[in-house]
């Protein structure tokens, strides 16, 4: 038998948390109404104060899963209707909590769902502080909100990081697009580290992002999947990847990343305000 995932776990920081294999909570943010606040059951751990719908790891449960099952279980909120964007760790060493920022991508009928839940409340991001918060959501607040909404949108020159490794790529440039794309795809399950994206919110980040694969001659047609957008350049690539960009940059908040090592490029598009990754850096994260 498994032990039980929803006990208490005495901490090395001398405190006790709630979850044996961590915790999770959903930051749920609609620019029209605000953020989806939720006063927890007196009968909770610090009850009666305001958080985010969340709780405990499940045993092989990812954070991202956890979170999003917990707003469902307590808030009814569709698992459809959320798009993740975006994770901040808390690192105890013995126990980590893991707040997953999402924007709202569908309808969102919220309700309190269990017992768990007392209230639940759409709040501004100016009025948040003057609720009575839970200390650690209190503390982690501030930082949080800076990236509600901001989404990491990675464009991938595919030729130039196509030819950066020598696969066989020149006798089967298509394949070799196949293939990027296929690893590119595992992103949206492991993300990438923020140090990695000079995204600006710190060590303890990771962001999921859009990605679109930029391909120009003879691995033109390669078909998107799940996770990844394929664009096909219709001339030569370099103005597809510029209108691309430009295009991402169109949403300022968003933090648009374009994996390339051409210098002409890179010049382009960080004129419109995009960073740039080296492939190497970029393949290094990938799932091989
Ligand atoms: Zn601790």
């Amino acid at each position: 038998m498994t032990p039980p995932a929803n006990v208490f776990v005495r901490c090395s920081c001398g405190r006790l948390h709630w979850g044996r294999h961590g915790a999770a909570g959903l930051l749920l943010s609609d620019p029209a109404r605000g953020v989806l606040l939720q006063r927890r059951a007196w009968w909770v751990h610090h009850g009666r104060t305001w958080a985010l719908p969340g709780g405990a790891l499940e045993a092989g449960e990812t954070p991202r899963e956890a979170a999003v099952r917990e707003a469902r279980e307590e808030a009814a909120v569709a698992p459809g209707t959320v798009r993740t964007l975006s994770a901040s760790v808390v690192e105890h060493g013995d126990w980590r909590y893991t707040t997953v920022v999402a924007s709202v991508a569908g309808r969102i009928e919220e309700r309190v769902a269990n017992s768990e839940s007392a209230e639940l409340r759409w709040v501004r991001p100016d009025e948040v502080a003057g609720f009575r918060l839970h200390r650690d959501f209190a503390a982690a607040w501030p930082g949080l909100r800076a990236q509600l909404d901001r989404a990491l949108v990675l464009v991938v020159d595919g030729a130039n990081v196509v030819g950066s490794r020598p696969d066989g790529w020149w006798r089967d440039r298509f394949g070799a697009a196949v293939r990027l794309r296929d690893q590119l795809a595992s992103l949206s399950v492991t993300g990438l580290p923020d140090a990695v994206v000079g995204g600006g919110a710190g060590a303890d980040w990771t962001w999921w992002p859009r990605v679109i694969l930029v391909v120009e001659g003879r691995a033109r047609g390669v078909e998107p999947i799940p996770g990844v957008e394929v664009v096909d350049a219709e001339t030569d690539g370099d103005s597809a990847i510029v209108a691309v960009t430009a295009e991402a940059r169109s949403r300022p908040g968003d933090h648009v990343v374009v994996a390339t090592a051409d210098r002409e490029l890179k010049s382009r598009v960080t004129a419109l305000g995009a960073t740039t990754l080296g492939p190497a850096t970029l393949l290094a994260e990938l799932r091989p």
